[in-house]
């Protein structure tokens, strides 16, 4: 008997900010597998389940054995933090699928993603169209990542940048938007949102470099468009020049 297969997004880590459907997709599970950080973070869930940890850069060996166990007819659970697509590992499992020909339909669960989460922390950044990019360079090159950079920069998007794991590739990307936007655009620092540990920060273009140390691969960045402004350390994105006005 075929088993089911949910990819399941656990959001940002505090657990009022998870779906229920993710709450009662990982209860009906036998089987749960993920990173430990993400385990660790639904250890209320997952009493008597077969729980199997990973650690980083082991993503495909994961995904082909939550296929597996669906197959062998166990419920899996595979976990991710935030939402499952967002730099996850929904894509890397229907890949392997299609390119087996599987029988299999797994259901994906939507999560609230970092993004989301540290820009609710620092205010309302996003507003308007916002851009995100992921600095890793593991899965692409670093001429990639500076050319949506670029793009993101001059399109005005608002950003927010993901995987700051490389301090090299982190100045050369706020260099590169730095030619397009003023030293006192807004910046905002989230480490650890919803999370223990967590640290919170609105500073500029000019005085970013300032946080350098405290900026890790638990660290998401937005940096504001040409016309974010900071109101007693919230940081805004409006709407449009007389948006507020048309409601
Ligand atoms: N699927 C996840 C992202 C995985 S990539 C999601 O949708 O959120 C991992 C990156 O996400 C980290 O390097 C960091 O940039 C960001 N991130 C994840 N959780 C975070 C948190 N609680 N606070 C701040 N940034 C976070």
């Amino acid at each position: 008997m075929a088993g089911k297969l949910y990819i399941v997004g656990v959001g940002p880590g505090s657990p009022g900010l998870r779906t229920v459907a993710a709450i009662n997709a990982i209860r009906d599970s036998d089987v749960i597998i993920g990173y430990n950080t993400y385990i660790n973070l639904i250890s209320d869930l997952i009493n008597g389940k077969e729980v199997i940890r990973s650690r980083m850069h082991e993503e495909v060996m994961r995904a082909k054995l939550a296929i597996e166990k669906a197959l062998n007819g166990h419920v899996v659970s595979l976990v991710s933090g935030g939402d499952p697509q967002v730099y996850g590992l929904a894509s890397l499992v229907l890949e392997l699928i299609s390119k087996e020909g599987l029988d299999l339909r797994p259901t994906v669960i939507p999560g609230v993603t970092a993004a989301l989460a540290a820009a609710a922390r620092l205010g309302a950044p996003l507003n308007m169209d916002f851009a995100v990019v992921n600095l890793s360079n593991l899965l692409v090159s670093d001429e990639e990542i500076m050319m949506r950079i670029k793009a993101a920069a001059s399109g005005d998007f608002v950003i927010a940048l993901y995987n700051p794991i490389s301090k090299d590739v982190l100045i050369k990307a706020m260099n590169l938007i730095s030619m397009f936007r003023n030293a006192s655009t807004p910046v905002g620092i989230v480490r650890n949102a919803y999370r223990d540990g967590e640290f919170v920060i609105t500073t500029n273009l000019g005085n970013w470099m300032r946080y350098l140390e405290v900026i890790d691969m638990n660290t998401t960045l937005i940096i504001g468009n040409s016309r974010t402004y900071v109101y007693r350390g919230l940081m805004i994105t409006p709407r449009g020049v007389t948006g507020y006005e048309r409601d």
